[in-house]
């Protein structure tokens, strides 16, 4: 029978989120395909990861155990490349991370694989696989087909499909990788500068700034705002750019997804499609611009045409 394979990944003993979201885009997937849907592990103590992996919609989970405790891409590609030999899957999908990035290029090329990186929205019409993913810096949208490949690997963009929240009962079996010659190996870890103090892809209310403050001396207004709010403090690149903010506060293509953000206050933000990549699926989006004709305004549920200082100074008098 036809089937999806998802690669999941773990990193430091941990599932990564985004092997889940690959779960939640193959279960979607598997009845206009007509598959099943495997789940692989590839680790030292991959038996571990079972249960967190034994979802619904799962068909069957299996366990390829690692020689090295860490991310290794000599291994992750033979045994890829084994295990799709064995299985013959029409559709391999892998969280789009820096560890796929690191082996799921080298594993197309040598099986002759379709691939695209990247994906955000994967669908069948007529039988035929459709990926979309982003071109010219979010400019564009690219639907992706690929005809003559029996099997084609996707690496799937974070926080763009739903998690199964629901435990199945899949067949587990193991699956033992060729030895191979490893060529590289893991040193150590190391966290990025600053980088853990907030973490705006969980915040859920968030207060962006934008290039509308006009000076750096405002910020501190703004983040008083936010704080008394309780809302979490993120803003657009220049402000990054510029050094008013923390880079790990930056919302969008080149900054971060605002995944778990319910309320998103946008202020002297223009809209651009870079910014607006990070936190158009807000539900609730309220945009203070002074200018009618910004684009925010097209993705925002409240749109204030103001200048954001006298809204600043009205909204410090209701949360002082
Ligand atoms: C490859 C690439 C990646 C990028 N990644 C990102 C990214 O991750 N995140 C990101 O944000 N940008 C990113 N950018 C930059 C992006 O293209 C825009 O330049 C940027 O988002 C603009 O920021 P802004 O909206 O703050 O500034 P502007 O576009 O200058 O907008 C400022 C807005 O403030 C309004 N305004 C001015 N004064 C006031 C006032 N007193 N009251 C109310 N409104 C006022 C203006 O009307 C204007 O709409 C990227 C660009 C590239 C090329």
């Amino acid at each position: 029978m036809n089937s999806i394979l998802v690669i999941a990944e773990q990193r430091r003993g941990e599932l990564m989120p985004s092997s889940l979201e690959c779960i939640g885009a193959a279960v979607e997937l598997k009845s206009s395909n007509n598959s099943t849907v495997i789940v692989a592990i590839i680790a030292a103590n991959a038996s571990e990861f079972v249960s967190q992996l034994s979802l619904e919609g799962v068909d069957e989970v299996i366990t390829i155990v690692s020689p090295v405790a860490h991310f290794q891409a000599d291994f992750s590609e033979a045994a890829a490349l084994s295990l799709i030999n064995d299985r013959q899957p029409s559709l391999v999908l892998a969280p789009h991370s820096v560890d796929a990035w690191g082996y799921i290029p080298a594993l197309a090329t040598t099986g002759n694989y379709g691939i695209a990186s990247d994906v955000f929205a994967i669908r069948y019409e007529d039988g035929n696989l459709i990926a979309t993913r982003a071109a010219y810096a979010e400019k564009l949208h690219q639907e992706l087909e690929f005809p003559s490949y029996a099997t084609t690997v996707l690496t799937v963009r974070g926080n763009t499909f739903k998690v199964i929240e629901q435990s199945g009962n899949p067949v587990v079996s193991d699956f033992a990788a060729p030895a191979v010659d490893l060529r590289t190996k893991h040193i150590e870890y190391i966290e990025p500068e600053g980088g853990g103090e907030v973490d705006i892809t969980q915040a859920e209310l968030m207060l962006s700034i934008g290039r509308g403050i006009a000076e750096e001396d405002n910020v501190e207004q703004f983040a008083e705002l936010a704080d008394n709010m309780g809302f979490t403090l993120g803003c657009s690149r220049p402000i990054a750019d510029n050094g008013w903010l923390p880079k790990y506060r930056q919302v969008g293509q080149s900054g971060k997804t605002v995944a778990n953000c319910q309320v998103y206050i946008a202020m002297g933000i223009s809209g651009s499609v870079q910014h607006m990549a990070g936190m158009k699926h807000v539900a609730n989006i309220i945009a203070v611009n002074t200018d009618p004709e910004a684009s925010i305004f097209s993705i925002a549920r409240y749109g204030v045409v103001a200048d954001i200082f006298d809204i600043a100074e009205e909204l410090e008098t209701h949360f002082e």
